[in-house]
């Protein structure tokens, strides 16, 4: 797996609701741990998430769209 640190301006758009990979708004959450998340946009970009640290890249995994639904498979 990928990992990587994301940079202090990646971090603040995610933190906004935007993925810095491809500028998505839509999330989908999946397994969390603590105050540790792990989210990913549409486009399948997984992020590990828990502020106030910085968030890492994970790579990307499928996501399915049904209907409004954002299917993802962490
Ligand atoms: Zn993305």
């Amino acid at each position: 797996m990928e990992l990587e640190r994301l940079s202090k301006e990646d971090n603040d758009k995610l933190n906004s609701g935007i993925c810095p990979k491809c500028g998505s708004t839509h999330f989908v959450q999946g397994p969390s741990g603590g105050n540790a998340q792990n989210i990913a946009c549409e486009n399948g970009h997984r992020f590990w998430f828990a502020p106030p640290f910085t968030a890492e890249y994970q790579g990307k995994i499928k996501v399915e769209r049904d209907g409004d639904i954002l299917r993802a498979y962490f």
